[in-house]
């Protein structure tokens, strides 16, 4: 009897402390990281540009791996890390200026800040990412995550404010119609015209629009080249240059049930990103922002978050028709669901954890 009482607790032991793991803050996953699986692995194959970062994991503050000069080339690409003073290339050896980059990146990106290329920090660079670098951003206000480009760059067109936006002529893609990339860049165009007193309207005078907007293959003259398939999908210039450039080689899609491509990027998520700079914000460390520099294949992320909003409002102010109220009624709704479900399965475990103290005795 004793024995089997033993047994027993020591079952339910185990199945509470199992359960009560997650009793402890739970790290949220970050959505828009590519979680490095061999699947996504052999999907990263495509970037030929970041695809062997992999072999970095793990490593810390005295390792030495081969190749790790063109991961320090990443993070000085980026705004993490200047280029040495003393050798004139990077060397492969994690040391402490690398390090120093590593805890930058971090916490740019909200991820743990832990100084070590741990699994986090490793599919956050193999992600997909907007080619504008972090660096470019300053000044992130105290209570939000949102930047600007240095020196706060903004339009100026009086007020209201009607932006034009136009399509090259020379450069564009087919595997999405001219058509669906219009609507496209319409609805993302709307997004941000919903919250601050500016509207957009597309205009065929390429010539002499403020916005111009085109597809592109590697080398296209601006000093950023692109790379192929994932790696970099897009960037854009800050206020009042207006270029707005999409690299050709992505698999583009406006939707993901007519697409089954594994590295298939959403083009609105990317237009919605990339209006965002081309009106002066930076990248956010808020990972569900659109401003987040980061977005996974076969995703989609159009909605502006309250960091976005606040950070193009204290640009250019609000748009009359505009209340935060809506915004906020949306995203509390979604935190009282998790929150909800957090304290329902504390309690679970509390009393799990609580029979078990019980039989124990
Ligand atoms: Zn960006
Ligand atoms: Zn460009």
């Amino acid at each position: 009897m004793f024995l089997f009482f033993s047994y027993f607790n020591l079952f339910f032991l185990g199945v509470a402390i199992f359960l009560c793991h997650p009793c402890f803050p739970a790290r949220i996953v970050p959505e828009s990281v590519t979680v490095i699986t061999s699947e996504s692995q052999k999907t990263q194959t495509h970037n030929a540009t970041w695809h062997d970062f992999s072999k970095f994991l793990y490593a810390e503050r005295g390792s030495h791996v081969s190749g790790m000069s063109e991961l320090k080339k990443y993070f000085h690409r980026f705004g993490y890390l200047a280029l040495p003073e003393t050798t004139p290339n990077f060397t492969d050896t994690f040391d402490s200026q690398f390090e120093t980059a590593v805890f930058r990146y971090q916490k740019r990106l909200g991820l743990p800040v832990t100084g070590k290329l741990d699994s986090d920090t490793i599919s956050a660079i193999m992600a997909p990412r907007c080619g504008v670098s972090d660096a470019a951003t300053h000044g992130i206000h105290a209570a939000r995550h949102y930047a600007y480009f240095n020196g706060k760059p903004r339009w100026t067109r009086g007020t209201p404010m009607t932006l034009t936006y136009a399509f090259s002529p020379y450069n564009m893609i087919d595997r999405v119609s001219v058509p669906e990339i219009r609507a496209v860049f319409e609805r993302a165009f709307s997004r941000w015209a919903s919250v601050i007193p500016v509207s957009f309207r597309e205009t065929p005078e390429y010539d002499k629009a403020d916005i111009t907007i085109g597809f592109y293959l590697g080398d296209h003259g601006d000093g950023e080249p692109f790379d192929g398939v994932l790696g970099v999908l897009a960037h854009a210039f800050s206020p009042q240059n207006g270029r707005f450039h999409l690299d050709a080689a992505e698999m583009w899609s406006v939707d993901f049930e007519r697409e089954d491509s594994r590295v298939a990027v959403d083009l609105e998520s990317v237009a919605t990103h990339e209006i965002g700079h081309v009106l002066g914000l930076g990248h956010s460390s808020v990972k569900e922002a659109v401003m987040y520099p980061s977005l996974s294949p076969r995703r989609k992320k159009v909605d502006l978050k309250i960091d976005d909003v606040a950070g193009v409002q204290s640009l250019y102010g609000s748009n009359p028709n505009f209340t935060f109220s809506s915004l906020l009624q949306s995203q509390n709704s979604l935190n009282a669901a998790i929150g909800l479900e957090a304290r329902f399965f504390r309690w679970t475990t509390l009393s799990l954890a609580l029979v078990v103290l019980f039989l124990c005795v």
